[in-house]
């Protein structure tokens, strides 16, 4: 036998962390890394955060699981916390990304049919996007690297150009139920949407009776320095997916939405087990402590600009490696003239920096939200040593 015990699905590297302290991982062997990753834009509080730690070990302590089919104390208190911040009016807590993606959508097309229009069912998605790995969410992109092997794939997707406003528009037909779309696309190479498109969606939705819905999962939770970063553009969506940041490291999603967009999802009609259960609900609520205490999403903009100004700085000093930057708050891409997957592992093994490969030969910087000008440094040093002492391979 040669397979591993771990199904081989992901390249595994030589980093081994067996402790996180902060804004640093800790290996087997005892090395250190600088994480400017957060498990893909998880971990939003660092690692061992005190606060978050006792709000978890407390309710481990108390209660872990029931089912929902009891009242729910600690779901109630995390559902009114999103809706007192957000657009919506009502909240399904999931167990990751994908399926808060999923929920997105059964409450877009359930919408149409309880509105009497059950053929409004077809959702338009955009070009290079990434919504997760069910077959749902696979059916909702173009990427081939995703979809390869798995048909057949499910129908009532559409997939046009990501930013193209008039493309979005000749797709909207009798069948259409509406677009799903990630504000700053994340694995897709950090490409946020423009405000004319967003906003362009946005009314196409109220003129055509639409839903739009957002897949905030990698680009929410005080990421780009709002609670969600479709406040950037200055709209609302009727149904939202959260996840990642929203655990702090604990498996948690949720699906929003309006009262208007949650019309079909009457009881019985969607469900999860463990979703919302009071452990995953403690953990949710102390990272939504952390990022609505006065001062955290100043704190994250302002550190936002200082790595966005020092990245700028430092592409003319490479300007054989990088081409640009782009992206919100601390949320950024920097854009290689090569492969970033390899310059990645090169920082990685040879620098002891996380950061993570996307799209467009872009390296992800996503690190924990509350970085201080020292970690940006010490960052800006190891990319910068990084980028000297990189050979990229001789035919490219
Ligand atoms: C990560 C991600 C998902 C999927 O989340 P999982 O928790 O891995 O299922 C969906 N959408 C976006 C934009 C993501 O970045």
């Amino acid at each position: 036998m040669t397979i591993t015990p771990l199904m081989p699905v992901y390249p595994r590297c030589d980093v081994r962390p067996v402790k996180g302290e902060g804004c640093y991982l800790i290996g087997e062997r005892g090395e250190r890394y600088l994480d400017f990753a957060s498990g893909i834009a998880v971990n939003l509080l660092g690692h061992s955060h005190p606060d978050y730690i006792k709000a978890v070990q407390d309710q481990v302590a108390t209660l872990m699981h029931v089912s929902n089919l009891y009242g729910s104390p600690q779901g109630e208190k995390l559902a009114q916390t999103l809706v007192d911040n957000t657009f919506a009016d009502t909240v399904f807590f999931t167990n990751s990304g994908a399926e808060a993606v999923e929920c997105a959508i059964k409450t877009a097309r359930r919408f149409h049919f309880a509105d009497g229009n059950p053929q409004r069912n077809t959702i338009i998605t955009f070009s290079n996007a990434f919504h997760g790995r069910t077959i749902g969410t696979i059916s909702a992109t173009d990427q081939d690297k995703l979809r390869k092997g798995f048909e057949p794939l499910l129908p009532g997707f559409v997939v046009v150009p990501f930013n193209d406003l008039d493309a979005a528009r000749a797709a909207v037909n009798d069948g259409t139920a509406g677009f799903l779309v990630e504000p700053v696309q994340g694995e897709g190479g950090i490409r946020p949407a423009t405000q004319e498109f967003l906003a362009g969606l946005r009314q196409i939705c109220d003129e055509k009776g639409l839903m739009l819905v957002l897949d905030e999962v990698q680009c929410g939770v005080a990421r780009t320095g709002t609670l969600y970063a479709h406040e950037h553009y200055g709209i609302t969506p009727d149904i939202m997916a959260t996840a990642k940041g929203i655990g702090g490291g604990f498996p948690l999603g949720a699906c929003l939405a309006t009262e208007r967009a949650a019309k079909g999802m009457v009881i019985g009609t969607h469900g999860s087990t463990y979703g919302g259960n009071p452990l995953a609900m403690a953990a949710g609520s102390a990272v939504m402590e952390a990022v609505l205490a006065d001062g955290f999403m100043a704190h994250v903009t302002a550190m936002g600009d200082r790595l966005r100004q020092s990245l700028e700085q430092l592409i003319p000093n490479h300007d054989h490696l990088f081409d640009s930057v782009r992206g919100i708050g601390l949320m950024q891409g920097l854009k290689l003239k090569s492969d970033s997957r390899r310059f990645v592992a090169h920082l990685r093994d040879n620098h002891g920096l996380l950061t993570v490969a996307a799209g467009e030969n872009v390296v992800r910087i996503l690190p924990p939200l509350i970085i201080e000008e020292a970690h940006i440094a010490e960052f800006i040093e190891k990319l910068s040593e990084g980028a000297r002492t990189y050979v990229p391979p001789a035919d490219e």
